[in-house]
Formats: C-alpha cells, structure tokens, sequence
C-alpha cells in the first residue's frame, strides 16, 4: 500500500459541500482515508478573489501508482465540474493535488512530487500541520512543523469546519 497525503480545496459553489464529495469519490475511487485534517479558510494564493478558498488535507492508502493516482484525481475533479483552463491559479470548485507520495521524489512535466508549492503555502502548512506536523518533507529533510515555523507567506488562515 502507498501511503498518500492529498489536498483538497476550492473557493467557488459550495465549497462545504464539494469537499465533502470529493471525500467520497475519493474513498470510492482512490482508497480509504485514515486521517483528515480540519477544513480551513484562507484568501487566495497568487491571484486576486473575493471568494475565500476552504482547504482539507487527506491521508490515504492507496494501491495505485503515481500516474494512476493523478489521472484518478483529474477524473474526480471533473465528475464534480472542474472545467480544465490553461491557466493556473483560478478559481474552482474543485481542486486535488498530491502533496506527497510515499517519500518518493518525481519531477516529470506531469508530475512534481512533493507538490512544489508546499513550502510556500502557509495554509497548506498550517492543515498539514494540524494532523502530520512530524511527517519529514522527503526532498528538504524537515518537518511539516519545522516548515511552517519558516515559512514566508503570512496570509491569514483559519479553521473553518472541525
Ligand atoms: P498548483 O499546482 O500550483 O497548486 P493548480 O492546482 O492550480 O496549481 P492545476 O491547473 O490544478 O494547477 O494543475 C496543473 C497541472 O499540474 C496538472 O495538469 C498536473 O499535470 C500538474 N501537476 C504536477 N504535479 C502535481 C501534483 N503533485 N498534484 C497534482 N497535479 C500536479
Ligand atoms: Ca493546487
Ligand atoms: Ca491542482
């Protein structure tokens, strides 16, 4: 089994309720969920919106590789009305990204394990840090906690559903 720690999130619809379904279509399609952390609400993360995004991490077992993992999530994302744009950082109803597989390291043009951002974002941090605050990022050696306490971005983030 690989273990797997995913983060879901969103700012359009509603955003509760989206999570909620991926949860499930997750569970269905991906594998079972063995911790999650509390919703949070944070402002967007480069780019301008009105509209406050809720996150929540996921861990997961799941027998699937990688790519499979990937081409699951997409599917789920579109199943709950993602409409795929070029451009990045928008917002969407839905949006799943692996943050960490096993501690394997990918960077392919698909595909960047950990999830590049991770560092950067304190409110994925800050969820992280709820739930794994000892997990080891595999690629800078230290802890989610150790990562937070460093990390730059100082947009207010703040649990929103527990
Ligand atoms: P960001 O990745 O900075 O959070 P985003 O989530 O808005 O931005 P998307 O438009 O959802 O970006 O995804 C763009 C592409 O990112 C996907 O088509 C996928 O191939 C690629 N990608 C690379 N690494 C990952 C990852 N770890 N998880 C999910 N998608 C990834
Ligand atoms: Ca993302
Ligand atoms: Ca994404």
């Amino acid at each position: 089994m690989n273990q797997v720690i995913l983060l879901t999130g969103g700012n359009l619809g509603n955003r509760l309720s989206n999570l909620q379904k991926a949860k499930e279509l997750i569970e269905s399609s991906v594998g079972n969920i063995t911790l999650e952390s509390p919703v949070v609400a944070s402002e967007a993360w480069g780019f301008e919106s009105e509209n406050v995004f809720l996150n929540q991490i996921l861990c997961i077992n799941t027998s699937l590789t990688p790519y499979q993992l990937l081409s699951a999530i997409q599917k789920i994302e579109v199943s709950l009305g993602r409409v795929r744009k070029m451009k990045r950082w928008i917002s969407r109803l839905i949006d799943i990204d692996i943050l960490f597989f096993n501690n394997e390291l990918i960077e392919s043009k698909n595909l960047t394990i950990p999830h590049q951002h991770i560092q950067d974002r304190r409110f994925t941090l800050f969820a992280l840090n709820t739930i794994v605050p000892d997990f080891v990022h595999p690629k800078f050696q230290l802890p989610i906690s150790t990562l937070l306490d460093n990390c730059k971005d100082q947009s207010k983030v703040e649990v929103y559903y527990a």
